[in-house]
């Protein structure tokens, strides 16, 4: 775990002792895996978005987790802190999951793009383009049972299509033989909160999934 994910659990959750657990002895590759993975995201100028970063924003949460949630790009206060969905969007996610009883150790977030675009400005065909290897690895890691995508752009980058979200919600898909669903991105929940019911439902709907899953 990097420091900088532990400083944000210390910061965000009160907490002042970490208890780190076992090792899962079928999980090291992948963990060495992740980690030469971040290092080569860490270091990577393939596309323009590298200029104008503060630094890479590779993921948080617990690499094991049955859930990934994936996001667009990062925004100002991802890029200042190096972790995806931080600030009042990531706040309202946070409280979106443990609706559900869903706590940082259930999920494990990462983006679409992991430099953040000037201005928060949407993100370009040829960045996704360079960046999604990167992400494409990452679920392969990961290996959840369920992807989460919010956000038009996250969405439309597993499907492949472009479709606009209130299309894309109420489905189950495949990115290759994980399935996700997709809902809608915390940002967007909070310029317009009257969808909140919609995204919770999403989300019952994920956790039905999941517990479907674990019978
Ligand atoms: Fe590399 Fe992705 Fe950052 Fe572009 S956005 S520089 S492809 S890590």
């Amino acid at each position: 775990m990097s420091n900088s994910l532990n400083n944000y659990y210390l910061q965000t959750m009160g907490i002042d002792t970490w208890i780190v657990r076992e090792a899962n002895q079928n999980n090291e590759l992948p963990i060495n895996s992740l980690t030469k993975l971040e290092q080569e995201v860490a270091s990577c100028t393939r596309c323009p978005l590298h200029k104008t970063r503060s630094q890479t924003v590779f993921s948080r949460g617990n690499n094991q987790a049955k859930l990934m949630i994936i996001g667009e790009a990062p925004g100002f206060f991802e890029d200042k802190q190096g972790l995806p969905f931080v600030g009042k969007a990531g706040a309202l996610l946070n409280q979106m999951m443990k609706s559900i009883g869903f706590g940082e150790e259930d999920i494990y977030i990462a983006n679409v793009l992991k430099c953040r675009p000037p201005n928060n400005r949407d993100p370009q065909v040829e960045e996704i383009s360079q960046c999604s290897s990167f992400l494409e690895q990452q679920i392969e890691l990961i290996a959840p049972d369920l992807i989460l995508a919010l956000g038009r752009f996250a969405g439309q980058f597993l499907l492949k299509k472009q479709i606009a979200l209130n299309q894309l919600r109420n489905s189950i898909y495949q990115f290759g033989q994980t399935p996700f669903m997709v809902s809608y991105h915390p940002a967007y929940l909070l310029r317009n909160p009257i969808d909140k019911k919609k995204a919770y439902a999403d989300l019952l709907e994920v956790k039905k999934f999941l517990l479907a899953k674990a019978c």
